[in-house]
């Protein structure tokens, strides 16, 4: 792809109308970082996101609104209660892509490597795309495929809503990578609430060793109900059943991975995502 022109609107409604009007030549563009990644070469024409005023992060009721132009920087310095999303951001890249690319940018269309999606999927969140009219989708919803069918020309990200992590619950978020900001070959997010040391709730997703993130229902129903001491999350045995409950998954390897070692690695990353996040609602020391 590449570009020949270049608009610069300060309001939604004009970049959402130069859109419109520019069709299948026009692109929308927030940080930019994703164009490396893209081939091609046909023309289009760039519409820059950036002065439109969607950066920033806002405490609303159940949790924290994100403007979709929020740097992924910016994600990893706020904190506020039940906020974790600065543990994912923390893993992103380098400082120089976080200080670039923006949240709306990292959702809106994926990669296998893309590190938000996955923790989406196991926090309770909205996203609102801004067309003719308002709409605003679950998270689940929004994930069911890659992220920008939603789109159609003149759309646009506005905001991400991710509610507060109910007090107790747990967050875990691996990545295994080969060297310092190499792209994930294995991501993996989850959220554990326990009722003392029982699990009462378990969201668990994958990314990375899949062409697009997922949920794992079998996991997460296979685990429900399951008592959590701190020492047996790191057995082999919890590590057997990850392996066993996500057996159907289509894992695909890439850049140098067999699809058997892809599911090997994602299965050990699984894992110690939910032994983090189990580990973190016990809370203190066994
Ligand atoms: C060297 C390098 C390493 C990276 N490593 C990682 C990594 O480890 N993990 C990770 O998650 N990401 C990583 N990224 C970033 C990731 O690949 C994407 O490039 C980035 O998240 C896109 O964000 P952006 O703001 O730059 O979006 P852009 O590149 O500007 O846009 C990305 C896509 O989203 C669309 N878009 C953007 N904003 C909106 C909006 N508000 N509404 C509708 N459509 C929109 C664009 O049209 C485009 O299709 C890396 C990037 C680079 C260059």
């Amino acid at each position: 792809m590449r570009f020949t022109d270049f608009k610069l609107p300060t309001r939604l409604d004009e970049a959402r109308a130069a859109l419109k009007e520019l069709g299948g030549s026009g692109f929308p563009v927030a940080g930019a970082t994703s164009l490396v990644f893209r081939g091609g070469s046909d023309a289009r024409v760039a519409v820059d996101l950036g002065r439109l005023g969607l950066e920033g992060i806002e405490e609303v009721p159940g949790g924290y609104k994100i403007g979709s132009g929020t740097r992924i920087a910016d994600i990893q310095e706020f904190r506020g209660q039940g906020w974790m999303l600065h543990r994912v951001a923390k893993l992103f890249s380098t400082q120089q892509v976080r200080n670039i690319s923006s949240i709306g940018g990292n959702v809106a269309s994926t990669f296998r490597w893309s590190d938000f999606p996955v923790a989406f999927l196991v926090l309770d969140c909205e996203f609102a795309i801004q067309g003719d009219s308002e709409r605003v989708l679950a998270g689940p919803d929004y994930f069911a495929k890659q992220p920008r069918a939603h789109f159609s020309p003149g759309d646009i990200l506005t905001w991400v809503k991710v509610e507060r992590l109910p007090e107790g619950a747990g967050f875990g978020y691996r990545k295994e990578i080969r060297t310092h900001a190499d792209f994930s070959l294995a991501t993996a997010a989850a959220v554990v609430e326990l009722d003392g040391t029982r699990i009462r709730s378990l969201r668990a997703a994958v990314g990375g060793a899949l062409p697009i993130a997922a949920r794992l229902p079998k996991l997460e129903k296979r685990l429900a109900g399951r008592t959590v001491r701190r020492s047996s999350l790191a057995e082999d045995a919890f590590l057997k059943e990850v392996q066993e409950a996500c057996a159907d998954v289509k894992w695909r390897g890439h850049t140098g991975m067999s699809d058997e070692y892809a599911g090997t690695l994602a299965a050990a990353t699984i894992r110690d995502a939910v032994a983090d996040a189990a580990a973190e609602a016990l809370g203190g020391e066994e």
